[in-house]
C-alpha cells in the first residue's frame, strides 16, 4: 500500500517535470527585436515583394554602397516560385542583401490556429531555401502583428522576430512628400541608429523616397547595412547550394 502510495507520488512528481510540447515553445520563444544595436547603422528594410522594382531598388542601394534587407512573402505579389519571382529572390541573395520571411500569404498571424501558423512560416522557408540555399534567421510578421503562439513558432523555427523604428508611411496612404519629410525629420533627430519599414511594391519608394532617405541618411553619417549586420548577427541559419526548379514549386 504505502509502496503504492510513493511509486504514485513519484509519477505525478515525474510526470509534472516532463515539460509539454507548448512549455517547450514557450521556453525557446522568439525575441522581437525593434531597433539596430550596433551604433551609426541604418537598416533599410522593404517588405512584401518579390515585385518588380527590386531591380531598381538595388540599383539605388549599390550607388550608394548600401546594402538591405526583403522581408519576402510566398504568395502576395504573384508566387515566389514564378519565373521572374524566384529570379528576383535570387538576384536580392546574390548582390548581398538580406532575404528574410515575410511569411507565407501575408495574413494576419495573430487569427490563425497553430498548424496554419506553423504552415505560414514553413513554406515560406522553404521557398527561400530552395531558390537561394539559405535558411532565414529573420522573420517580419505581416502589419508587425504577432502574440505569443507567433513568438512561440518563429522560436521553435530558430527565427527572430523584426519589427522597425522608423515607418516611412509608404503602405499607410501619406503623401510621397510627406514620406520625404519623415525621412528628412528622421535625420534631423539623429538617432544612434535606424531600423526602417518600406515597401518594395511602391514605385514611388523604389524612384523617390529611397533616393531622398538615403541622401539624408548618408549625410549624417550612417553606414547603410542589413538587419543581421545592424545587430552583429549572422542571416541565415544555414547556407548551402540552391536546389534545382522541380514540379513542386508550386504555389
Ligand atoms: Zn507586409
Amino acid at each position: 500500500m504505502l509502496a503504492a502510495v510513493v511509486l504514485t507520488l513519484y509519477l505525478a512528481v515525474l510526470g509534472s517535470a516532463l515539460p509539454t510540447d507548448q512549455e517547450l515553445e514557450r521556453r525557446q520563444r522568439a525575441s522581437v527585436i525593434t531597433r539596430c544595436t550596433v551604433p551609426n547603422t541604418a537598416a533599410l528594410t522593404f517588405d512584401d515583394g518579390p515585385f518588380n522594382y527590386i531591380y531598381d531598388i538595388n540599383k539605388v542601394l549599390k550607388a550608394n554602397n548600401a546594402v538591405g534587407t526583403f522581408f519576402f512573402n510566398g504568395r502576395n505579389y504573384g508566387c515566389i516560385y514564378s519565373a521572374d519571382n524566384a529570379k528576383r529572390v535570387k538576384f536580392a541573395y546574390d548582390q548581398g542583401h538580406q532575404v528574410a520571411s515575410h511569411t507565407w500569404a501575408h495574413k494576419d498571424l495573430t487569427t490563425l490556429s497553430r498548424d496554419q501558423l506553423t504552415s505560414e512560416f514553413a513554406r515560406t522557408d522553404e521557398a527561400i531555401k530552395r531558390i537561394t540555399g539559405a535558411t532565414p534567421a529573420f522573420m517580419r510578421p505581416p502589419y508587425g502583428k504577432y502574440n505569443n503562439a507567433v513568438l512561440d513558432v518563429a522560436g521553435a523555427r530558430k527565427q527572430s522576430v523584426v519589427i522597425w523604428d522608423f515607418d516611412s508611411g509608404d503602405s499607410s496612404g501619406i503623401s510621397v512628400a510627406a514620406q520625404k519629410t519623415r525621412y528628412t525629420q528622421l535625420a534631423s533627430r539623429r538617432p544612434s541608429t535606424v531600423l526602417t519599414l518600406n515597401h518594395e511594391t511602391y514605385a514611388s519608394t523604389a524612384y523617390d523616397v529611397l533616393p531622398h532617405a538615403i541622401k539624408q541618411l548618408r549625410a549624417k553619417g550612417y553606414k547603410f547595412v542589413t538587419v543581421a549586420q545592424c545587430l552583429g548577427r549572422a542571416p541565415y541559419q544555414n547556407v548551402g547550394a540552391p536546389a534545382a526548379r522541380t514540379a513542386a514549386w508550386t504555389c
